[in-house]
């Protein structure tokens, strides 16, 4: 496996005893402009609760969740696999040494220039669902080992995929078919349920298994012998969310023993994204500005004290053209205080603003926050998904900058692995959450409520 050394990082070690929360508090002296912090212990911790909870299915990590060098480094040193879906991700994935092996090229739609990349870089494994692509990989790849992607019943996802990827199961047999006709080695199935569940269906994984399990009984009658089922992302990256990861596998794995069994000899590998890095990064914005409206008629009027009529607008720096573009697909954010508010400070009403001149630009419809001033600074928590990878510069205004820490216990842990794998049973040996500074963390932990 590879190893690195902190120089290869861009990381700081968090001193002992400190937590990010600390090192978050030091960046805010620094400047008034927004800033990520992520805590490489975290993914460090995500990699170990999904060998216990999964041990049979191999992560391949979704790049495109966020491509940060820091966090695809850590992956590359824990052994996992990556997702890449284009040129670029293969190359910041190879240019950190990973075996082309370790890869697989998960986009069903290639481009023909990319395709021919990956190709010449020797990564064999990529997913398709047409005839067209079919098509395209028989001339333009050498020695592809092909994965079927089916579609999926995805109606509880928040962004559902199987409109724009994915076979039919009835179309099934006719693409494999084609598939040898053209010489094409089909290895196995792939499926997404697709991200950010707002209705969790874990039985969808359930049913996409069952479903594969027909693929390969097709394959089968054409003679393929298929070894791989590649059981896509879509698992919960915080614990905020309604269902635990650990539900999620409370299904998954019996839907894999049933159709999938150990002795199958099946490999079973998935293509986790926001799993590994939401809970990573916290976001700190700073507030530039401030307006306050009174107002008759509040939702959270309060046993009528007057105090409540008073809303708050908090116009902060990020925003839905920056790190909160999943507010344009249907995600909430809730902030957080970083100090605890006076035991009789008053809360009132509020919502936040992003700083672009765009009137859509809102983060918080509504919330309960205290009366801070401009230059104060407000959390958001689990925003490592899809945020720093999806955001612009529209408007002028800048990304914000990414400080990634871990502390030396995880980097000890994190280097032990990369050169002596996985200690057994990862049940006893995995050291607990990133010290101290999280539970401390969780006591201040949304004070700012919605309104209910
Ligand atoms: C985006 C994507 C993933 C990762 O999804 P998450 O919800 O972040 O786990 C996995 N596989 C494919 C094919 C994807 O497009």
């Amino acid at each position: 496996m590879t190893s690195f050394t902190p120089a290869d990082f861009e990381f700081t070690f968090l001193e002992e005893g400190l937590c990010a929360l600390d090192f978050i508090e030091q960046k805010m002296k620094d400047s008034e402009d927004a800033f990520f912090v992520g805590d490489l212990g975290d993914v460090l911790q995500k990699h170990l609760r999904w060998v216990r909870a999964m041990p049979r299915v191999t992560p391949f990590y979704a790049v495109k969740c966020c491509d940060s060098r820091d966090v695809v480094m850590t992956l590359v040193a824990l052994g996992t696999g990556f997702d890449c879906a284009s040129k670029t991700e293969i190359q910041l994935v190879q240019s950190l040494g990973v075996d082309p092996s370790r890869i697989i090229y998960a986009n069903p739609c290639k481009q023909i220039s990319h395709m021919k990349y990956a190709s010449a870089h020797g990564v064999q494994m990529m997913t398709f669902d047409s005839e067209g692509e079919l098509m395209k990989v028989a001339c333009c790849y050498e020695n592809p080992k092909l994965v079927l992607r089916i579609a999926v019943n995805d109606a509880g996802s928040m962004f559902a995929m199987s409109n724009k990827f994915g076979a039919k199961l009835e179309r099934c047999p006719l693409l494999l078919e084609q598939a040898r006709e053209l010489g094409l080695d089909v290895i196995g199935v792939s499926f997404h349920v697709g991200s950010g569940c707002t209705d969790p269906d874990p039985e969808a994984y359930s049913q996409a298994i069952s479903d594969a399990r027909r693929v390969f009984d097709m394959g089968a009658e054409l003679g393929y012998n298929m070894t791989l089922l590649d059981i896509g992302g879509g698992f919960p990256g915080s614990d905020d969310s309604k269902l635990k990861f650990e539900e999620f596998t409370a299904v998954i794995n019996p839907a894999l023993d049933k159709h999938f069994p150990a002795h199958s000899g099946v490999r079973v590998i998935a293509e986790p994204g926001r799993y590994y890095v939401s809970s990573a990064y916290t976001l700190a914005v700073n507030i530039i500005a401030k307006k306050e409206k009174i107002e008759e008629q509040m939702a959270c009027d309060d046993e009528g004290d007057g105090a409540n009529k008073r809303t708050l607008m908090y116009y902060v720096n990020d925003g839905i053209y920056g790190s909160f573009h999943n507010i344009l697909f249907g995600a909430r954010y809730m902030p957080s205080l970083h100090k605890k508010p006076k035991l009789d400070e008053p809360m009132y009403p509020c919502s936040i603003w992003g700083q672009t001149s765009s009137g859509v630009d809102r983060i918080v419809e509504q919330c309960i926050l205290p009366d801070l001033q401009v230059g104060e600074w407000l959390l958001f928590h689990n925003m490592g998904a899809y945020t720093i990878a999806c955001s612009t510069t529209f408007n002028g205004f800048q990304k914000p900058d990414i400080h990634h820490v871990i502390s030396r216990s995880a980097w000890q842990w994190i280097q032990q692995i990369s050169t002596q794998g996985l200690p057994a049973p990862v049940e006893e040996s995995c050291p607990s959450r990133t010290p101290s500074c999280w539970s401390r963390e969780s006591s201040l932990e949304l004070l700012a409520k919605p309104c209910l």
